[in-house]
């Protein structure tokens, strides 16, 4: 291409700008992460038609649907999990759109929360429900008085927005509303939903109160942020990195009794395998054969076979 015909070019689509009608609030931004959307592995599981366009349902197995909000940086993936007197709701996302009515269409079962750990992105919608359940720890409770605007507002930022924000949101508003737990749980606690049982296993290592949830019967694992495929964030001040590699191993002893694992960000499926990956991945960090990249900010990461660790 000429640089005569870049200029008409230029000039052709300044004059297209131009006759374009204002720019509306919700621009679908162009960042990387969003381009790159949807995760091609998204094509091969079964969505679940639903009327907000906020949330995409996908049944990830018979009683399970991933909740995944993709439309925002984190993509972060809540799960509702059915069994036939009650549902389980483990984590209730960003809170942006509120979650309750969408859980209200897919069952009419009383539905008890319990959140994978209280990091803001992963509690938004806790105070819409009644029965909320959490490790009674100091962390915990400090969070449950909720995110002011200003701690979570880079969250709501353009870059962070992929598509358009939900009809009334207002993004210089937003927050993580409080909320009160109602119930206490701990490492071994069985929640049985009648068909379905999950048992709680404490993780502590991204968060102090990170936990996973055990259904041994269905051989699933829902881990949280203690795995998903991408960045796993061991950097922010409440990140015990010794604590971490001992979930991992906790978890990765499990991996060969399983047959799905359900992370909390990015995709809603993984292999069990990944768990021995995240292990192997743990012992090489610490035995120094795995080399980092210093990223800006000299932010180490740690990067392995389709997630990487992201340490301070
Ligand atoms: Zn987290």
């Amino acid at each position: 291409m000429t640089i005569s015909r870049v200029g008409a070019l230029t000039a052709a689509l300044a004059i297209a700008l131009l006759s374009l009608p204002a720019q509306p609030q919700n621009i679908p931004y162009s960042a990387d992460w969003c381009r790159k959307l949807p995760r091609p592995q998204y094509a091969r599981l079964e969505r679940v038609a639903d009327p907000d366009p906020w949330f995409q349902v996908y049944r990830v197995a018979p009683g399970v649907f991933a909740l995944y909000e993709g439309h925002q940086a984190e993509e972060v993936i809540s799960y509702l999990i059915v069994g036939r007197k009650q549902a389980l709701l483990f984590d209730t996302g960003m809170g942006i759109e509120p979650i309750r009515p969408l859980i209200e269409r897919l069952t009419r079962l009383p539905v008890v929360v319990v959140n994978s750990h209280s990091h803001y992105d992963h509690v938004g919608g806790n105070h819409e429900f009644s029965d909320v359940r959490s490790l009674d720890l100091a962390y915990t409770r400090q969070h449950e008085k909720g995110y002011e605007h200003a701690m979570v507002a880079e969250e709501v930022q353009p870059e962070n927005l992929c598509g358009a924000w939900p009809l009334g949101f207002v993004p210089a508003k937003y927050s993580i509303q409080p909320w009160k737990a109602t119930h206490e749980l701990h490492d071994g606690t069985r929640i049985a939903l009648s068909g379905r049982t999950l048992e709680v296993i404490a993780v502590p290592g991204h968060t102090p109160d990170s936990i996973a949830l055990l259904d041994r019967a269905h051989r699933q694992l829902f881990v949280g942020d203690t795995f998903y495929p991408g960045p796993i964030w061991l950097f922010v001040p409440e990140t015990d990195w010794r604590a971490y590699r001992r979930s991992v191993d906790r978890l990765a002893g499990m991996a060969r009794s399983l047959r799905q694992v359900f992370p909390a960000h990015n995709v809603p499926v993984a292999s069990p395998a990944e768990l021995l990956r995240l292990q192997e991945a743990g012992a090489q960090v610490d035995s120094g054969n795995l080399k980092p990249v210093i990223l800006p900010g000299g932010r180490r990461e740690y990067r392995f076979h389709g997630f990487s660790l992201l340490l301070r």
